[in-house]
């Protein structure tokens, strides 16, 4: 058995525990749908790294319906923007059915882009062009999400559009209110499309990734949407994801999450990974009842609740050695002494705080030199460049000698001899060089 194979196991054991639960019945109101194996019952996951587990059925292919909804959104958001989507829908939960008429008073705005007539809406905000039809650009996205060419199911496609008066009308009665840019016929005729697109469990885990991955797909590399529409989407999804009862779901289980009436659901690990489910049979509330306790399940059990320690970082400070702890440079001969802070990791606000109070630390008369060793730091961040950069500055202007060690020179600073200044921090290769300028050795 190789190694990863506990995390299979674990997928594993899911699946077996979960797979007894008969409750719940599959979607009718599309007949197509009412042909699904309620057997049916798969788990996918994928990590940042791209490595795909999974259970049970995860190959079996079904249609997205409102899981699609997320990834339209974050597409309009990505081509329009969240203030000029926010026009159109707004991004509060509408305590109500997934098809109810979640509509503003005055202004029959949807409140979201989860539920039917929010999603409506964001499909038709997609620009239509004859070089790119709005619902190629729609498959197109969709299927970069997945990372492989995803497409469509056209008898469920037929069996909604035959039956699906009920979106028709919430369209009508939102053009009647005012916000829908085109026609209500030909919006919801491409929201069916889209709600009929076909995946497997594993392409939802890996679109469910590539959200938590900062828009970027972790099987092909691909930027699909930028960081912050990301960040949007999943802000939105755990707000309002799992329609009334995304309280509840964001109460115990604390994951930005999406159910549709195939029986898929996703759940967002954001910067861990993306989980999906695949079980047909429903609960009251449209979400796969097998999907639900498994998710669930393991939200508690990996510790994965968004409220639950978020990011604590490991240590980031290896070394604080103010001057007195330093053995004086020299036989006999007293030198100015200088304070070393050494730091680790990835660098950002959280991180360089703690380096920033170290450096004071390390300095209790507040006039000595300093070396900040980064040699084992992995990143920088914009912010924390921002914080170093400053917080070293004012060291350095208060006449201080302040020595940055980091081959990679992350902080961008001149070397000893470059120019800048006495006020500006200097940057060395290696530590000893650092120490022998600060001394006032090495070339000022
Ligand atoms: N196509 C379905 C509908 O509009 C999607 C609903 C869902 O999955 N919750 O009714």
């Amino acid at each position: 058995m190789s190694a990863a194979e506990a995390v299979t196991e674990a997928l594993r054991e899911l699946h077996a525990r979960f797979a007894p639960l008969g409750e719940g019945s599959v979607a009718e109101y599309i007949p197509q749908l009412a042909r699904s194996d309620p057997g049916a019952f798969g788990l996918a996951l994928v990590s940042m790294d791209g490595h795909r587990y999974g259970a049970g059925d995860t190959t079996v292919p079904f249609t997205l319906q409102s899981v699609s909804k997320p990834f339209v959104y974050a597409l309009a958001l990505s081509l329009l923007g969240l203030d000029e989507v926010g026009r159109w829908v707004n991004a509060e939960p509408s305590g109500e059915a997934y098809n109810a008429i979640s509509l503003e008073p005055d202004t029959g705005r949807p409140d979201n882009a989860m539920v039917n007539a929010g999603a409506i809406i964001t499909t038709a905000l997609i620009p239509d062009t004859s070089g790119a039809p709005r619902f190629e650009r729609v498959l197109d996205c969709l299927s970069r999400f997945a990372g492989r060419e995803l497409d469509v199911d056209e008898q469920v496609y037929a069996s909604e559009a035959a039956t699906g008066d009920r979106n028709r009308a919430l369209a009508y009665l939102i053009r009647s209110t005012g916000p829908l840019p085109v026609d209500p016929v030909a919006a919801v005729d491409t929201y069916f499309r889209q709600c009929a697109v076909r995946a497997t469990a594993t392409d939802l885990a890996a679109m469910a990734a590539t959200l938590a991955h900062g828009g970027v797909n972790p099987l092909t590399g691909e930027a699909v949407v930028p960081g912050p529409v990301a960040a949007q989407t999943l802000a939105v999804m755990a707000t309002c994801g799992m329609y009334d009862g995304s309280g509840d779901w964001l109460l115990r289980v604390g994951l930005p999450a999406k159910s549709g009436v195939s029986g898929g659901l996703i759940a967002v690990s954001p910067a861990r990974f993306g989980l999906a489910a695949y079980s047909p049979r429903l609960d009251p509330t449209g979400t796969s009842v097998r999907g639900r306790a498994a998710v669930g399940a393991l939200s508690e059990e990996l510790g994965l609740h968004l409220m639950h320690n978020p990011a604590l970082a490991g240590s980031t400070v290896t070394l604080i050695a103010t001057p007195d702890e330093l053995p004086t440079a020299g036989a006999g001969v007293p030198r100015e002494r200088v304070a070393v802070v050494a730091a680790q990791g990835a660098l950002d606000f959280t991180a360089a705080e703690r380096v920033l109070y170290a450096l004071d630390e390390a300095r209790p008369g507040g006039t000595e030199p300093v070396v900040l060793d980064l040699t084992e730091v992995t990143g920088v961040d914009r912010v924390a460049f921002t914080m170093l950069s400053g917080g070293l500055g004012r060291i350095a202007a208060s006449g201080a000698r302040t020595a940055v060690v980091d081959r990679a020179d992350r902080l961008a600073l001149p070397g000893p001899g470059e120019p800048g200044g006495p006020a500006v921090p200097r940057g060395f290769a290696t530590r000893a060089r650092a120490l022998a300028w600060c001394t006032g050795d090495g070339p000022g």
